[in-house]
């Protein structure tokens, strides 16, 4: 059995500020079986007060970084994790410049399309259609993601569309869970060009569902909702059930 933790469940415009009022996320951010942290942002040590889970990262050993955007890396927050304990951090290069050399930490410069193992997982970085830069050496990632246990889990954020070559290395495999980017919601935003909205959602788990690449009790994930361009989470949640796609909050939990 594989766990996901959704401690962050946001898009960059949400802020701790807005925490008293009412429904709340924060960026981003995943613990897969306690041990790989997907996405180091701003607002975890808040998870582990709100939340009172203070022994939350003692098992960890693994981060990876999506992308260099401030939602999905804080320095500090990478920094407080390596006081107390040794780190594997794998991202691109200007990730790893940003963080700097650390006595705890080492670092696995990651390229796409290649599988690497990370603690007794195994991690395929994938392009993802968001902050390209075409210089071959910094890049915003996708992650397909493999458990000790044997569990498949795709983590799509933050992308629009699945590029062509991602798409063709996913259909490949069968899914325990499959994460969407959903920031833009209902509307058309000039975000699509970079974020999913849920029309674009729909498309892409009907070609999914025909190539069956859930398995059985697999699960479809959206996260990483805009504060502006969603309307209230039960809404949201009601609209995404119909394709039998689950929407995440701060705090769930995930067997697998
Ligand atoms: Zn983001
Ligand atoms: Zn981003």
């Amino acid at each position: 059995m594989s766990e996901m933790i959704f401690l962050g469940t946001g898009a960059l415009d949400w802020n701790l500020a807005m925490k008293n009022e009412g429904f709340f996320r924060r960026n981003s951010s995943c613990l897969i079986d306690k041990k790989l942290l997907i996405d180091p942002g701003a607002h975890i040590f808040s998870f582990i007060e709100d939340f009172n889970v203070p022994d939350l990262f003692d098992e960890l050993t693994d981060i990876i970084v999506t992308h260099f955007h401030s939602d999905h890396i804080n320095k500090e927050s990478v920094l407080r994790l390596a006081e107390n304990r040794k780190l594997r951090v794998g991202c691109d290069k200007r990730t790893m410049e940003h963080i700097g050399e650390h006595p705890n930490i080492t670092y696995t410069l990651f390229k796409p399309y290649i599988e690497y193992n990370v603690g007794d997982m195994i991690v395929t970085p994938l392009l993802a259609n968001h902050d390209i830069v075409a210089d071959g050496e910094n890049f915003a990632f996708n992650y397909y993601i493999e458990t000790k246990d044997g569990k498949s889990i795709f983590y799509g954020l933050d992308s629009a569309w699945i590029l062509r070559p991602t798409w063709e290395y996913l259909k490949k495999k069968k899914f325990d869970a499959f994460v969407f980017d959903c920031t833009v919601g209902d509307k058309d935003d000039w975000r699509l060009f970079e974020h999913n909205t849920i029309p674009m959602i729909r498309k892409m788990v009907e070609e999914i569902n025909a190539k069956e690449l859930m398995k059985d009790g697999g699960k479809l994930i959206a996260s990483h909702m805009a504060r502006t361009l969603h309307k209230s989470h039960e809404d949201t949640a009601e609209i995404l059930e119909k394709i039998n796609m689950i929407t995440a909050f701060d705090g769930m939990k995930v067997l697998l």
